[in-house]
């Protein structure tokens, strides 16, 4: 049977982490195929065709699914997954929203935030905030996993040529509506596709110390802005900027760490990054055992200095 991918997109062009998702769908061997589920998303569909390892399209263009709500789109998933061995979604939010209402109605386990595929029925995910990894194997028929973007390569964007085919179910359930969104907007690279990523924490003291000291560093280097917990807690940033267990979960190619003290809950978000740099007073903090290279200074004055010589 084929394996079913689970396309994260805005109705007009497919989420990287969609990419990721493709590639463990093809590790895990099988035909793949991608549902692409909204409204007026036509054009996310010829996009999903066009992915090197995708061999169906399936299009679900309805009202109904304008804005991905779980309760809909779980629907629909279970409806459709009869016909495959695996479904596989990306562990972003709306993957963590609607793969569990599917593993409910359809009374499987789920395997969430798999970081390796072992073999068809048996993958490794992070446990214990990242400190020990699970290998998992599923005995069921009928396989759902949500995947950890940063742990898999994403699939070639273009040279597939997928036959793209309409699907008929509209399933609106009226169990919940669409009210509104309040997207915060910014001309910095979104975090978890970042290249580069500049994080403050507590040291940082106030949002206006981000905007002077941080902002500055992350615009030179056309990098998203970061933060701890602690900074966010403290309400320097708003809570989308953070990295960590209860944050998001970043593989940048380089990560500076501003004053933060690398807690293991930090840890867990960032700990993949390629380069890690931290500037931190203290050179006992846990930040010091993963930097590739640990400046012993006070980010006050380090961080301008470092923007001015850029
Ligand atoms: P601190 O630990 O207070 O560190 C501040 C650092 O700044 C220190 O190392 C200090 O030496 C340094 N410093 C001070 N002044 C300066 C200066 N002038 N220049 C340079 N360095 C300076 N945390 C997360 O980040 N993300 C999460 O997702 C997350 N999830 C959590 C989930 C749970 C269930 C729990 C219990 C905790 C979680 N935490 C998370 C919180 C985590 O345990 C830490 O409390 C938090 O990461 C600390 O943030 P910090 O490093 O900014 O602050």
């Amino acid at each position: 049977m084929a394996i079913l991918v689970y396309a994260e997109h805005d109705n007009a062009s497919l989420k990287k982490a969609t990419l990721n998702t493709i590639t463990a769908a093809t590790q895990i061997g099988g035909d793949v195929h991608v549902l692409v589920a909204g409204s007026g998303c036509a054009a996310v569909a010829d996009e999903a065709a066009k992915v090197v390892g995708v061999s169906k399209v399936l299009l679900a263009d309805n009202a109904a699914y304008a804005n991905q709500l779980a309760e809909n789109i779980s629907l629909l998933v279970n409806e459709l997954a009869a016909d495959y061995s695996h479904v596989v979604a990306p562990a972003t939010t709306t993957g963590k929203n609607f793969l569990p209402r599917v593993a409910a109605l359809s009374n499987v386990s789920m395997i969430s935030d798999i970081t390796a595929v072992v073999d068809a029925n048996t993958f490794d995910r992070p446990i214990y905030a990242g400190n020990a990894t699970a290998t998992v194997k599923s005995s069921e028929d009928k396989i759902l996993v949500t995947v950890r973007g940063t742990a898999f390569d994403a699939a070639a964007a273009e040279g597939g040529s997928a036959a793209v085919e309409a699907v008929a179910t509209a399933a609106d359930l009226g169990k919940s509506s669409f009210v509104g969104e309040e997207l915060a907007k910014s001309d910095r690279p979104e975090l978890t596709s970042a290249e580069i990523i500049v994080s403050g924490g507590r040291a940082l003291a106030s949002g206006e110390n981000f905007e002077k000291v941080i902002e500055p560093l992350a615009d030179k280097l056309g990098a998203a802005v970061g933060a701890s917990r602690a900074a966010v807690d403290a309400g320097f940033v708003p809570n989308d900027l953070q990295v960590g267990q209860t944050g998001k979960v970043v593989a940048p190619s380089l990560y500076i760490a501003c004053g933060i003290s690398g807690a293991i809950q930090h840890l867990a978000g960032m700990g993949d990054s390629k380069v890690i740099v931290a500037i931190n007073t203290d050179p006992e903090a846990p930040i010091a055992s993963v930097a590739d290279y640990f400046l012993e200074a006070d980010l006050f004055e380090a961080v301008p200095e470092m923007t001015s010589k850029l």
